[in-house]
């Protein structure tokens, strides 16, 4: 009998194709918008599924674990696994997967353009010509600080972190200090960053502090209140990584009373819905959760997904198993 495979969301057909050309049966997910996790298990009635590929968005546990007891795998479209509940997945034997790739370097540039959107004030800035109130050069209007020799501090040095410090470092001449529970020689030694074990110590002496954990217990509101009021009253925070490493609350009291200088955000706590005040204020810049999206990235990141479920099926253990 086919392998059946329901895939929540149309992914690229180039990963579909992948599972197609094995000969597995495919389903995907017909609608728009993220499909609630009723919605899911709706589908997933109506097969016996030997895998699901499944996205950040789909809330994935016991619920739906019990509703097709015949997946042994979730291929998770994503790097990050936050939305599947690991423990539950490993007491029931179910293999997890993620997709790291070579498309790190995308969330790097965004996170370096975050960056420069806010040194540069160009959000800002390009608003205010749209509404013609340019009126002519000023030597006083939107006065941005600069990116080069600044120093960043690096919370997470892992693939994506990793690439951020050399843009950072090679392109900006920016000085680096980091923290991560473990250290990253590679940094250290081509970009001289230097190690801070603890993450407080990296806030009191970042201009710029560029967050690229994953989503854990331990990372959990990794930034909060209290550590707000440690970074400098200049400084900018970067968060491409998961929304509720941020206590998004916090941060905008902290905009508000101008504790820091501003935020670039691409994940919000309670994604897709911001905490109240943070669309109003000035010295942020919010992007959709789209740092990964380039056509590569979304390429790459289908591939490695079909290339996790045809491995599980011809017994292979799959290159990217969280679980
Ligand atoms: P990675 O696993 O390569 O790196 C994560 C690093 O964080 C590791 O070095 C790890 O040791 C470190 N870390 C873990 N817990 C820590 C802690 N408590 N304190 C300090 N450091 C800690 O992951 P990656 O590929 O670099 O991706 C990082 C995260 O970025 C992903 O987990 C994902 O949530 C997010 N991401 C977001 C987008 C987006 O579109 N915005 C795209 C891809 C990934």
């Amino acid at each position: 009998m086919n392998k059946k495979v329901f895939i929540t969301r149309k992914i690229p057909d180039l990963g579909v194709d992948m599972l197609k050309v094995k000969g597995y049966e495919v389903d995907i997910y017909s609608g728009d918008s993220v499909p609630t996790q009723k919605q899911i298990i709706k589908y997933l009635k109506k097969k016996p599924y030997d895998a699901v590929v499944t996205l950040l968005t789909d809330h994935i546990d016991a619920k739906i674990f019990d509703t097709v007891p015949t997946a042994k795998i979730f291929a998770n479209y994503a790097v990050g696994f936050d939305n599947i509940d690991l423990e539950e997945a490993k007491k029931r034997g179910i293999i997890v997967t993620n997709t790291p790739g070579n498309y790190s370097v995308c969330v790097a540039e965004h996170a370096i353009a975050l960056m420069l959107g806010l040194t540069t004030r160009m959000v800002e800035a390009d608003s205010f010509t749209r509404k013609g109130r340019y009126k002519g050069w000023s030597p006083n209007i939107f006065i941005g600080s600069d990116l080069t020799g600044k120093t960043l501090g690096l919370i997470g040095a892992g693939r994506i972190g990793e690439k951020v410090v050399f843009i950072a470092n090679k392109g900006f001449g920016m000085k680096i200090v980091y923290c991560d529970i473990k250290r990253n020689e590679s940094i250290e030694e081509n970009c001289g960053a230097r190690f801070i074990p603890m993450v407080e110590e990296v806030l009191r002496e970042a201009d710029i502090v560029s967050l690229h954990v994953p989503l854990l217990p331990s990372t959990h509101h990794l930034i909060g209140a209290e550590h707000l009021k440690m970074m400098k009253k200049t400084a900018f925070l970067i968060n491409t990584s998961r929304g509720p490493v941020v206590d998004e609350k916090a941060l905008v009291k902290a905009l508000q009373d101008r504790i820091i200088g501003g935020a670039g955000l691409d994940v919000y706590e309670f994604e897709p819905k911001l905490v109240p005040g943070l669309a109003k204020l000035s010295n942020t810049i919010l992007t959709p959760h789209i740092a990964s999206a380039r056509e590569s990235a979304r390429n790459e990141m289908a591939k490695l997904a079909a290339q996790n479920v045809i491995d599980f099926f011809e017994r292979k253990t799959p290159t990217n198993k969280v679980v």
